[in-house]
């Protein structure tokens, strides 16, 4: 037995792990008591850099949430403000209780396939990545930097969104563009929501009472971010996210899949430079670029009062799921269960009804009133005659970044 679980040893064991989200002007944490899995408090940190910078932190130990706005300088004042307010709750980062702090990091490469404890030639792969995740990475950098002075003694762990899917195979992972140049410039499907797919996929099997070797389940990750993947005994065989995160589903301001002559044409018709193609694809597109809104709840109360542009919206985001749905199914040959996780996935029933709805040539029906059932739980919304479970399964990023931190840090304190 390892030292964590031995009941024999009288010292107090570390057993907390913060999880650090780290964004370019924020920094979303929570701090979780491993042995039972519960959260001790969660909050967020944004606009950073600005002077209306806010910190919003709620203690799940009692007490009220607290919120403050005054300016914070940079992602280091960010964490020192955090560690404050978890030491008002009796929460302190310096406390012999905390046993690491587990950072989500978007992009990891083909080089990191597990969560991987933090050195110095661990940083500098994560440094030489930029260029394939110019957006994330150096804020990730950064908050693992901050957060490696603050505790230099402790263990600090990477967890990287793109793990969960090195398991593709080349066939799936693969551009069908010249294999040299792909290579030069490490252009491939990464895909992204990796804890998140793990973590669900997990949980779904957990829902059918099986283990997650035995069986496939098609995981669609639908929040502002959208992705699918197609997950076959506990291993992902393909996604839709790709190089970026740009690629797949209809998303909140993302385009998904469109044919790349687009760019093309935008370049040399539409006289549009290269930063303002990639802020229309990935910001100014998806729902928000279809109908002026990319939150559903507003996007279902305009379909509700008959507008036609929102209408239209949600078909194209529908369409593009059924077809995602349609190749994972091919992909995967027998499917067990399809989740709905995330935003849009846990709480939108009309997404979820419209995606499975004509689908059941495939074995795909929902059972209206499970499906309006509203609940934090997972739970099985196809009828119990379904030849394929469809579960909406909540997600929780965290908790698989805590859990892949603990087990690290647990094991190497063999
Ligand atoms: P996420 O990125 O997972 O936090 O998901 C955020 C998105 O979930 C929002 O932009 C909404 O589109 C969607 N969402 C959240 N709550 C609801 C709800 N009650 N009904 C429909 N959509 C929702």
């Amino acid at each position: 037995m390892d030292a964590w679980g031995d009941p024999h040893r009288s010292a107090p064991l570390a057993s907390r792990i913060l999880v650090l989200n780290s964004g370019s002007s924020s920094v979303k944490y929570q701090l979780l008591d491993m042995r039972d899995s519960t959260r001790l408090a969660v909050g967020l940190v944004e606009r950073i850099g600005e002077e209306t910078s806010r910190l919003k932190h709620t203690p799940l130990t009692g007490g009220e949430s607290r919120e403050q706005i005054a300016p914070i300088a940079d992602h280091d004042a960010a964490l020192k403000a955090v560690a404050e307010e978890l030491a008002q709750d009796g929460l302190g980062l310096d406390s012999p209780e905390l046993a690491a702090i587990g950072h989500r990091v978007v992009h990891g490469g083909m080089h990191f396939t597990d969560p991987i404890v933090i050195d110095d030639a661990v940083l500098a792969e994560i440094k030489r990545l930029i260029p394939v995740a110019p957006l994330h990475n150096p804020a990730n950098l950064t908050g693992i930097r901050t957060a490696m002075a603050l505790r230099p003694d402790l263990p600090q762990v990477a967890v990287f969104d793109t793990a969960f899917h090195t398991t593709m195979p080349e066939s799936a992972a693969r551009y069908a563009i010249d294999v040299k140049t792909a290579d030069e410039h490490r252009i491939r499907r990464y895909g992204f929501h990796g804890t998140s797919h793990a973590y669900v996929s997990r949980e779904t099997a957990k829902l059918l009472g099986k283990a997650p070797e035995d069986v496939n389940v098609i995981v669609l990750h639908l929040g502002n971010g959208a992705s699918a993947s197609a997950v076959q005994g506990g291993r992902c065989v393909d996604t839709s996210m790709g190089l970026t995160p740009l690629e797949g589903l209809v998303m909140g301001t993302r385009s998904g899949d469109m044919d790349p002559a687009v760019i093309f044409h935008l370049m040399r018709v539409g006289g549009m430079s290269t930063d303002e193609i990639d802020t229309l694809l990935n910001k100014k597109s998806g729902l928000i670029g279809l109908c002026g809104d990319n939150d559903m709840r507003e996007i279902r109360r305009r379909i509700d009062e008959g507008d036609e542009q929102a209408r239209l919206a949600f078909d194209i985001y529908i369409h593009r799921l059924k077809k995602y749905i349609g190749a994972y199914y091919a992909v995967l040959g027998r499917v067990d269960a399809i989740a709905f996780t995330a935003g849009v996935g846990e709480n939108a029933a009309p997404v979820r009804e419209a995606a499975i709805a004509g689908l059941e040539g495939l074995g795909l029906a929902v059972d209206s009133d499970l499906n309006a059932v509203r609940g934090d739980e997972s739970r099985l919304i196809s009828p119990r005659s379904a030849r394929v479970a469809v579960a909406v399964v909540p997600t929780d990023e965290e908790l698989e970044i805590a859990t892949q931190t603990y087990a690290l840090v647990g094991k190497s304190d063999d």
